[in-house]
């Protein structure tokens, strides 16, 4: 009998269930890499394609975990000591959270968790949690590894395309009666022939790769290691050894590296002064990637002609946070990861997880990010303490 503690964003403020566009989402079987999707065992608490990332929603887990004389608790209060997750924390041996509206998991709330023994990213991307703390108290982390990433991916493509051809200001044109076209193309490019970077080249960046090789723009890319060279041969790659290095010929750089120490704040005024005049920037890795107010300054110059993500720090960002109102951005609330497409696979692969844990059997390396007092599976290739 373990007590479940689960932090999903509200409810739609239009109520729940929300009336869907579509009666069914494509059947996916197998990632891009072989992995193969979520198996859970039994019945899933859901129909795929329903909204079930928010509080009513539960993931779909209540059935299961129900039948098994367990107790879950949902709830979207986090924010303080008096939160309704801190009044649970102490005596909870299970925490899901999620990335889009998270549970940080610091030290000093890991301090308190006495009996925490799984911290679940119903997602992917478990910065929200000090692994180095949960490592020290034995607190295993894991999350649903490819289980958005091509959700996110998509995204990304959307936001290069939005901010180069200008089309939020042509829409909101659009939406107000205009038709002030020279208002509209002042700022509208063509992608076609633009040198387009990513610094993170794993499951997402790679996927934003080989969405834009149709365009026929250029394409750079830099982590610590080189990826494969029968890749790098198909997609006509161009390797940077630095992220400075990249920044320097790019019109357009994505951010697709984890959130750890030694990557918070990596793009900053000195990153930015590299850059040519009016690159595009896309983040939907983690906000804190970026210093908050460098991005806002090098927008307000024109050094950066546009910004756009779905990432921010904190989450959910304050009503005053400047990212909501400087210029020539794109910004939404952290959405890309959790289309109703994607949450059906993290929903899934967290049942998963959770039937492996609670019916002894080991989690799936590729979902493992801390275990047995250190990083593990996809968290060892991931994420640093440091
Ligand atoms: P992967 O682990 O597959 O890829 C990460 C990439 O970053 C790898 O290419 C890695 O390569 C590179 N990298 C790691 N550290 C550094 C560094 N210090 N400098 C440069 N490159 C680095 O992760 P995913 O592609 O699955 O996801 C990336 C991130 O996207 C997640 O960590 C998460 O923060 C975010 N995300 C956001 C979502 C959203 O809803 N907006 C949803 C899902 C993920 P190498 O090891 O060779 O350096």
């Amino acid at each position: 009998m373990a007590k479940i503690l689960c932090v999903l964003y509200p409810d739609p403020k239009t109520g729940y269930p929300p009336k869907y566009a579509r009666d069914d989402i494509p059947v996916i079987s197998v990632y891009p890499n072989g992995q193969t999707v979520p198996s859970p065992r039994g019945e899933l608490g859901f129909k795929p394609g329903e909204l079930i990332g928010c509080v009513s929603g539960e993931l779909g887990l209540r059935p299961y975990l129900e039948a098994h004389g367990h107790e879950l608790i949902v709830t979207s209060d986090k924010e303080d000591a008096n939160s309704e997750f801190d009044r649970h924390l102490p005596d909870a041996d299970v925490v899901i959270s999620q990335p889009f509206w998270p549970a940080y998991l610091t030290a000093e709330r890991i301090a308190k968790a006495r009996k925490l023994k799984l911290a679940l990213t119903a997602g992917i991307g478990s910065d929200h949690v000090d692994l180095k703390a949960a490592a020290e108290h034995g607190i295993t982390v894991a999350e649903e590894t490819f289980s958005n990433s091509i959700s996110v991916a998509e995204h990304v493509v959307m936001m290069v395309l939005s901010l180069v051809r200008n089309y939020l200001p042509a829409h909101e044109i659009a939406n107000k009666g205009g038709w002030d076209i020279a208002d509209c193309v002042s700022r509208s490019y063509d992608l076609e022939g633009m040198h387009f970077g990513t610094v993170g080249s794993g499951r997402i960046g790679l996927a934003v790769l080989k969405r834009l090789k149709p365009f026929d723009v250029h394409l750079h890319y830099h982590s610590r290691h080189h990826l494969p060279a029968d890749v790098e041969k198909e997609l006509n790659l161009t390797y940077h050894a630095t992220p400075q290095e990249l920044v320097k010929v790019c019109d357009v750089v994505n951010l697709q590296m984890p959130l750890y120490p030694s990557t918070e704040k990596m793009f900053d005024d000195r990153m930015f002064a590299l850059m040519k005049r009016g690159t595009y920037l896309i983040n939907t890795a983690r906000g804190a990637l970026c210093d908050r107010d460098a991005v806002v300054r090098a927008l307000e110059s024109g050094q950066l002609a546009g910004y756009a993500g779905d990432v921010w720090f904190p989450q959910p960002a304050p009503a005053d946070h400047p990212w909501r109102t400087m210029p020539n951005q794109g910004m939404t609330p952290h959405m890309s990861g959790s289309s109703l497409s994607g949450q059906a696979r993290y929903a899934a692969g967290t049942l998963e997880i959770l039937q492996d844990f609670f019916e002894g059997r080991p989690i799936r390396p590729e979902y493992l990010i801390v275990d047995r007092g250190q990083l593990a599976g996809t968290g060892a290739a991931s994420y640093k303490f440091t």
